[in-house]
């Protein structure tokens, strides 16, 4: 690789490390390539010029780019005491400048701050040998998820470890280590972890082939209460199992979506997650007297401000989220022009994909879902016999050709 060997051509000694080594030696394809070297980051951009940045303040890497690919490249370093321990610990000289010793270190000490142990294998490029200073290799045999050192302390130096636990397991399909599993009275720490940083994790959760399974291990651990304690509240209630199919056959779409390479939205599986919430919210409020369209609307407000302080959402996602519930009584108006009018809709289709989903968990009439399927194949399918009476749809709008019904829905 054109990075490990521009470091090492320059004296340096060059790795590829973490989730890289681990997939190549389980035989499945990297997601991206870390590497890992003994040049300060300085010395990095001077082997790279203009091909490289500098990125983060605390810790200094330094993402070099060829071509469309981006590789993440960081300078041996010591843990000054976790990923996010608040504190920075450094030491400055005179001018401010970092002590070398203070925060970069040794090869075997940058090995022992990764979070589990098949993340702590190094290949370098020099010998092309497998560096293991933490017994990751017997666990990639094993296949089995070993954290370095004392989950105690660990999960409570960055709680993210926890879900990183079940993600990679689940997608690996490895088992954590009786000692890694995410102790229950650790799991609530996750609630005060930056909702941005817990936004990205939820993504690399979820929108996965392993959604599913990673799903499971999340409820497993009940890693799912400090991510969407509004969800929680519903699936702990007599409504929950419905609304826990509806969560589960979002995600399983997703990941059989993206397993033949359909095009996949996090507004999708954001929409599932909270609509149980939003659902009961609304019901309440319409029980207190508020008319349906204004309690919906009040509701997700509700919902979306509570949830984004703990897990963010951004707005190219919570838009079309919120569309897609906000959608969903149209699809009760069957009436004259109505469905046409909401088949152009640009979130139709997701807002469609979720009500087939609803239908599925009896939230709504299987035979509503059916006649969206095949109203759009055939504009002349009959509204349902409850409408027929007051339809305005067949009325003549001037000399358009009456379509003929097709045999399915004459
Ligand atoms: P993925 O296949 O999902 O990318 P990964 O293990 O490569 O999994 P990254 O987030 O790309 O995950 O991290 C790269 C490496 O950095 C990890 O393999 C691990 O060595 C280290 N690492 C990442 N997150 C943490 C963490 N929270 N604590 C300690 N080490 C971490
Ligand atoms: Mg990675």
């Amino acid at each position: 690789m054109a990075v490990l060997d521009g470091l090492n051509e320059a004296g340096y000694r060059a790795c590829l490390v973490g989730g890289a080594v681990r997939d190549l030696l389980l035989d499945v394809a990297p997601k991206d390539f870390d590497v890992s070297t003994d040049a300060e980051p300085e010395q990095v951009v001077a082997v790279f010029g203009r091909k490289a940045r500098l990125i983060g303040r605390r810790f200094q890497i330094c993402h070099v780019r060829f071509g469309r690919e981006i590789v993440e490249v960081s300078t041996f370093r010591a843990d000054p005491g976790g990923a996010d321990a608040g504190e920075d610990t450094r030491e400055l000289d005179d001018a401010g400048r970092v002590l070398r010793d203070n925060v970069f270190g040794s090869i075997a000490e940058d090995a022992r701050r990764r979070d589990f142990a098949i993340n702590g294998l190094y290949f370098d490029i020099a010998d092309h040998k497998i560096y293991d200073y933490v017994g990751g290799l017997a666990d990639v045999e094993h296949r089995c998820l070993r954290l370095i050192g004392d989950a105690g302390v660990r999960y409570r130096e960055d709680p993210v470890r926890m879900i990183r636990a079940v993600r990679i397991a689940s997608k690996l399909d490895l088992t954590i280590d009786e000692r890694a599993r995410p102790p229950a009275e650790l799991v609530d720490l996750l609630a005060d972890v930056p909702a941005a940083r817990l936004f990205d994790e939820v993504l690399k959760l979820l929108m996965h082939p392993a959604g599913p399974r990673v799903y499971d291990g999340l409820r497993h651990y009940d890693l799912l209460r400090p991510l969407f304690d509004q969800t929680m509240a519903v699936l702990d209630s007599p409504a929950g199992t419905a609304s826990e199919a509806l969560i589960r056959n979002a995600i399983a779409n997703t990941a059989a979506r993206i397993e033949i390479g359909k095009p996949v939205t996090p507004a999708f599986i954001f929409a599932a997650l909270l609509w149980p919430a939003v659902r009961e919210r609304a019901a309440t409020l319409e029980r207190e007297g508020m008319p349906a369209a204004p309690a919906l609307a009040s509701a997700q407000s509700d919902v979306v401000t509570r949830q984004v302080r703990r897990v963010a959402i951004p707005k190219r996602f919570s838009i079309p989220m919120r569309e897609i519930w906000q959608l969903q009584p149209r699809f009760h108006k069957r009436r004259g022009r109505q469905p046409e009018r909401l088949i152009p809709h640009p979130r139709f289709r997701a807002a469609y994909d979720f009500l087939l989903l609803r239908a599925q968990v009896g939230e709504v009439e299987q035979e509503l879902a059916d006649w969206w399927t095949q109203i759009q194949d055939d504009p002349s399918t009959p509204e349902p016999a409850s409408a027929a009476g007051t339809s305005r749809r067949r009325k003549r709008r001037g000399g358009g050709r009456r379509r003929k019904p097709s045999p399915e829905s004459a």
